[in-house]
């Protein structure tokens, strides 16, 4: 199929269904797909407007497999579909369902309460597991208040996948650095003593953005910081707290397209995150601020959705190919886990 062939059966399929399709598609996404969706965002944003769709009947995620797993547990009415369902997330696949039970079994025998918490960037398995366990789920963009709702719950949290995240949310809210610690799954009780564990505030899982970690680091910052004085730097905090340090900002994708709107005339800034949103915003923003990357990196699995395998998904709307369907012993768990983060983020 030829992207021009690609483009005419996407607007077909459009027309044919009407309102009784939606199509959303992270921020990450390429431009060419971009064009085609109804609503843009970043998780936050996209898992809420799943949760309040009524119109449609058919959502056509363009993202990676968990947005779309999430997708579906919030809107079970709705037939949720993914263009390619091995775009998958490299972090999300770092905390296995397995090896998380085996540490919240270790954890559960000192005495202490720990609550979970997990990234959005994670399987169903482990948000059920969250919502099981009197845990929740957060985004970038609301980590802070939802660490801040779970240590009113229990003395410590428990957070998976993401290291940097969960640090960068800790030391933002001042909790010293001797009481977060990293439970790393590869190692005997994760390489943690009880003292360790007593001491904790937080315990992070050993798991990381390959796109943001290592990949932006202080040399990125200090070259550019050379090269343009006065340079305006913000990173996603996926990034190592280091790099977040040097940087002015850092925030989620919609937190980085807001920072730009409050920017003025001829201020220039670079981006740390994935290359796609920034080359698109450097575009829309080009006649009022100089935007650049920080460094150009892709995220291979948000490349992988094309203009080519939308079409073959909304012509294919009978298959299982493109479908995805989370089981309901995991939905119900999921979806509590879930909910108390839309409803802390309202
Ligand atoms: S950018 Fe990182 S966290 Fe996001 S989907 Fe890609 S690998 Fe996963």
């Amino acid at each position: 199929m030829t992207r021009e062939e690609a483009r005419e059966l996407i607007d077909r399929r459009r027309n044919e269904l009407g309102e009784r399709l939606i199509i959303l598609g992270h921020h990450y996404q390429k431009d060419e797909v971009v064009e085609f969706c109804d609503v843009v965002g970043d998780s936050l944003e996209l898992a809420r407007k799943a949760s309040q769709i009524e119109a449609a009947e058919i959502i056509v995620f363009c993202g990676v497999y968990f947005m779309a797993e999430t997708a579906s547990i919030l809107a079970q009415d709705k037939a949720v579909y993914i263009p390619d369902p091995t775009a998958g997330c490299p972090l999300a696949d770092m905390a296995d369902i397995r090896r998380v039970m085996q540490a919240w079994e270790e954890l559960s025998r000192i005495g202490k309460s720990f609550v979970p918490v997990t990234y959005v960037n994670s399987s169903a398995e482990i948000k059920a597991f969250c919502g099981r366990n009197s845990g929740t789920v957060c985004t970038s963009g609301n980590s802070q208040l939802i660490f801040e709702w779970a240590l009113s719950h229990g003395e410590t949290v428990f957070f998976m996948p993401d290291k940097n995240l969960g640090r960068n949310t800790a030391k933002m809210m001042g909790i010293p650095g001797e009481q977060i610690v990293q439970w790393d799954p590869d190692q005997a009780r994760g390489g943690l003593t009880d003292d360790d564990i007593v001491r904790a505030r937080v315990i992070l899982w050993k798991g990381w953005c390959p796109v943001h970690w290592p990949e932006f680091a202080i040399s990125d910052i200090c070259s550019m910081r050379k090269q343009f004085p006065g340079i305006k730097i913000i990173v996603h905090p996926e990034s190592d707290p280091e790099t977040v340090e040097a940087s002015d900002s850092a925030g989620s994708t919609a937190q980085i397209l807001k920072y730009f709107r409050g920017l003025k005339p001829g201020d220039k800034v670079a981006v740390g995150t994935e290359f796609s949103m920034v080359k698109r915003a450097a575009k829309e923003y080009k006649s009022i601020i100089d935007i650049m990357a920080l460094k150009g990196i892709y995220c291979e699995d948000m490349g992988k959705i094309s203009l080519e395998n939308l079409a073959a998904t909304l012509t294919n709307l009978e298959g299982k190919e493109h479908r995805v369907v989370v089981p309901d012993s995991i939905v119900r768990e999921a979806k509590k886990a879930l909910d108390t983060m839309l409803r802390l983020s309202e």
